[in-house]
């Protein structure tokens, strides 16, 4: 037995989207089949049922109404699955046999355009990327819903590709088959994003205007590849794609994943969420735009201290000004999303509520620019000069657009009266239509002396006379004909009523018909709009940000920092900015920072919990708040631009790859090592930590002193090895400072204080005592500590774990000289006493 001719057209088109779930159009309901009808209905927790396809067995079978399709397609969506959209593509009436299917739209996680599928604040990406033969990567992203796109070349390894990924809302990416595998594996499961693979493409005449003018041909064709696809899958034109943006890499302060990990930079990495991360402090911005645009300044802090201090100047021209700045928030919160309203615009679905909201927002700039000319500050006037409020898209949507248009456009009630004198017209005709009916409703009470006669209306029957039942005895029987009978009532239809009623009906059918036409036309008319709307959308978002930054700045205290060209830090009284600002019953203390010229290395001691690690990631948020342009918390800071910022902090083990702590320490360590310059910052925690004491101590010291003489990159080194202090003496740019904690009636205190100078190497002892150990114990660990410090192992042969330390060692102690040796061995002796260098190989030999 083989399949009906439906079931059989289902399987050709899901044969060419093997990996989307098809909705297949059935009548109202969009239906699935087989192994998408199974999977469809546990995700969706949907019924599944069967029905007979010709075959032998019954076919799994679950649908969703097409009416409320969306909010299906947005959970699967959101589960990182696509959604293959089949329509019926002719008029089933029309056709014999099945009718004309195709698929017209291909929803996935990176192509969402509806609404409510989006989060406001985020951006929502869809990447491609690609590896050349000389194995550098290509990667660009594009966000379909504003119609940005970006592409970067990244020479330096797939593990910076991954870092550009990190963090970023990408939420799916194309790739071919240039990948390694594990890549994509990393792809899926660590970044948890959807791959797929490049569609078979059409070329396009658009695509080639978008990316022209890109010169590096590999990053070219990445481009389009990310557009094919984007045109493959929607199957439509879009005018509000801009042109591609190269980014060049280097123009950033270079941040890898694990950095913006540990420092918590957008997300926080207890609860990945934004409580609790530097965005979460520095968000102060009122529209979904600005929100936007925060988060893209701060994955890329800036390298020019000229577009720096640029940010700076006006941040404190907005600071400067409250009134001014109250009044421009105000101003900006009535602001509509305009970058994605313009997206619709394009992809043909906006309302006539979106264009009246965008009437609304347009006719919001004037006040902005007023608000901006009040700082009255050179940069801020000259910059607010420069926004068009488009005043003639503004005149065009005041005349067309009626205030409360419905969500529909198929309904009427969208255009102005005064808009169209065909429209007007027809209006006209049904209004008199209306206003006739109104007039015979009081003649007919008269004729008939029927005072509660009524004339109504409903959809089924249309116009008619209703009469109660107690009067039904003056109907005057030759006019009235009967049309319906109710409980207490009659309702009739007369001559008159009933031509009436067809003028009406036609005039208002005609007028929404042409409401309908008029209102295509005026989205076509606001597609022309739509560059001088996204270029006001980008001023206004940078306007947000920049008002976000005076107003944290403001209400927390920062100050403008001051880029000096030396390698100079100087912070004073800096604190950390979301610390700080999470801490309930206590108040940060604030610390400075002073790294001179030629200090590149500070080695932090001090018991744990005492604030080290706060210390030193408070000096990398610091330096990235800078230089996005936004105030920093400090009394005063002075600052050298960075380039790169690396991080090894916190047991940030790394689960799902499988490495040991240990490993991922090194691989971290390294890759600082690898890729910092003389202008990096490196923050280095407990280095060696994860390995045995000795171990770990030599590869501390080693890392140290491969940092001094090779990188001279501005390095914190906390670490719990006292007896690395003692680098300060033989490093001239190796400097100790140290974290006391202090004993107050008894009890130990962390002052969180940072101070000159390597702490006491007894502190862990101290800490001992304070908490109550036996004095007989505390006596011995004094004991075995002095011995420890001797350094010379036959000092510790007594003591059995700095025996088992030393087993453990990869990293043997070098032998102690003969000399030293009480007993030595008698063959060794012999050996020691040989002259080498008057032997023959053979003598040795023996
Ligand atoms: P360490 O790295 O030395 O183990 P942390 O930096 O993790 O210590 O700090 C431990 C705790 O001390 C933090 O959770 C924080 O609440 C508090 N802390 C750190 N620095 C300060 C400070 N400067 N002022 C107030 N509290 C602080």
């Amino acid at each position: 037995m083989s399949y009906t001719p439906m079931i059989q057209q289902y399987l050709q088109i899901k044969a060419e989207y093997k990996d989307c779930f098809l909705f297949f159009r059935l009548g109202d309901f969009y239906e699935m089949f087989f192994e998408d009808a199974k999977k469809a209905a546990m995700e969706l927790e949907i019924t599944l049922t069967s029905r007979d396809g010709g075959g032998e067995e019954r076919i799994p079978m679950c649908g969703v109404p097409f009416h409320s399709s969306e909010n299906y397609i947005k959970t699967l969506i959101n589960k990182g699955y696509k959604v293959a959209i089949c329509e019926q593509v002719e008029d089933p009436k029309a056709t014999k046999g099945v009718v004309k299917r195709e698929v017209v739209q291909l929803i996935t996680p990176g192509t969402v355009m509806e609404g409510n599928m989006l989060d406001e604040k985020e951006n929502n990406y869809l990447a491609v990327i690609r590896m050349s033969e000389d194995r550098s990567f290509a990667l660009a992203y594009s966000d379909l819903s504003t119609g940005e796109t970006f592409v970067m070349q990244v020479n330096t390894g797939w593990d910076t590709v991954v870092s550009e990924l990190y963090n970023r809302p990408i939420k799916e990416v194309i790739v071919d088959d240039t990948l390694e595998q594990k890549w994509l594996d990393e792809l899926q499961l660590q970044l948890q994003l959807t791959v797929s693979y490049i569609r078979d493409s059409e070329c396009n005449e658009a695509i080639h205007s978008l990316v022209e003018h890109i010169h590096d041909p590999f990053l070219q064709e990445t481009s389009s590849v990310l557009y094919q696809y984007l045109y493959t899958t929607q199957k439509r034109a879009f005018d509000h794609l801009k042109e591609v943006q190269v980014i060049e890499l280097e123009q950033y302060m270079q941040l890898d994943m694990s950095s913006k990990r540990n420092l918590e930079i957008s997300t926080s990495m207890m609860r990945k969420e934004k409580y609790g991360s530097l965005l979460w402090v520095l968000d102060r911005t009122v529209t979904a735009m600005g929100a936007r645009k925060l988060k893209k300044w701060l994955e890329k802090p800036l390298l020019h201290v000229r577009l720096v201090e640029q940010r700076l100047e006006l941040v404190e021209g907005v600071l400067s000004h409250f009134m001014a700045r109250d009044g421009l928030r105000e101003a900006l919160q009535s602001i509509y999303d305009l970058e994605r309203l313009s997206g619709r615009v394009s992809f043909g679905n906006v309302n006539a509520r979106d264009l009246f909201q965008l009437k609304r927002s347009l006719e919001k700039v004037p006040e902005i620019i007023e608000q901006l000319q009040q700082f009255d500050h050179p940069e801020i006037t000259k910059l607010s000069n420069q926004m068009d409020p488009i005043p003639s898209l503004v005149t065009l949507l005041n005349e067309s657009i009626e205030e409360n248009a419905p969500i529909s456009i198929t309904e009427g009630n969208i255009i102005k009266d005064g808009y169209h004198e065909q429209l007007d017209q027809y209006r006209d005709a049904s209004r008199n239509g209306k206003e006739w009916i109104a007039a015979l409703e009081q003649q007919e009470r008269q004729a008939t002396g029927i005072k509660s006669l009524k004339i109504g209306y409903n959809k089924v029957f249309g116009y008619y006379i209703e009469v109660t039942r107690a009067n039904l005895h003056l109907v005057p029987n030759d006019r009235y004909e009967r049309k319906q009978t109710l409980t207490n009532a009659e309702r009739f239809i007369t001559e008159e009523l009933k031509e009436k009623e067809a003028t009406i009906l036609e005039a208002e059918e005609k007028s929404v018909d042409l409401e309908y036409d008029l209102f295509i036309q005026l989205r076509e008319k606001v597609k022309a709009y739509i560059p001088q709307i996204q270029r006001l959308a980008d001023m206004i978002s940078d306007w947000d940000v920049l008002q976000s930054f005076a107003t944290v700045s403001d209400d927390n205290n920062y100050v403008r920092p001051s880029f000096t060209d030396s390698h100079h830090v100087q912070l004073q009284e800096s604190r950390h900015p979301v610390v700080e600002k999470v801490m309930k019953d206590e108040t940060f203390v604030p610390n400075h920072v002073t790294m001179e010229d030629d200090k590149h290395i500070l080695l932090i001691t001090g018991p744990n919990m005492s604030g080290k690690s706060t210390y030193m990631r408070q000096l990398a948020l610091i330096i990235i708040m800078g230089q996005i342009g936004c105030f920093v918390p400090c009394k005063e800071a002075t600052l050298p631009i960075f380039d790169k910022i690396f991080t090894r902090i916190g047991a940030a083990d790394d689960l799902v790859s499988g490495q040991s702590t240990f490993m991922v320490e090194m691989l971290e360590a390294n890759h600082a090592l690898q890729q910092a310059t003389d202008q990096s910052l490196i923050l280095l925690d407990e280095v060696g930590r994860g390995t045995s004491t000795y171990d770990g101590m030599a590869l501390a010291q080693a890392i140290v002193e491969y940092i001094h003489h090779h990188i001279q990159a501005k390095t914190l080194f906390s670490t719990h090895y006292h007896e690395l202090t003692s680098l300060a003496d033989s490093f001239e740019s190796v400097k100790n400072i140290h974290v006391r904690a202090e004993e107050m009636n008894g009890h130990v205190v962390f002052l969180h204080q940072i101070q000159e100078g390597a702490a006491d190497e007894s502190y862990g002892i101290h800490v001992a005592k304070l908490a109550g150990l036996p004095d007989e114990l505390i006596e011995r660990a004094s004991v075995i500590l002095e011995q420890l410090e001797n350094k010379d192992p036959k000092h510790t042969a007594n003591d059995s774990e700095a025996r088992s330390l030393e087993q453990m060692s990869f990293f043997a102690e070098e032998p102690s000289p003969p000399k030293k040796k009480v007993k030595a061995d008698p063959i060794q002796e012999k050996i020691m006493e040989l002259n080498l260098l008057e032997m023959t190989p053979m003598e040795a030999m023996n």
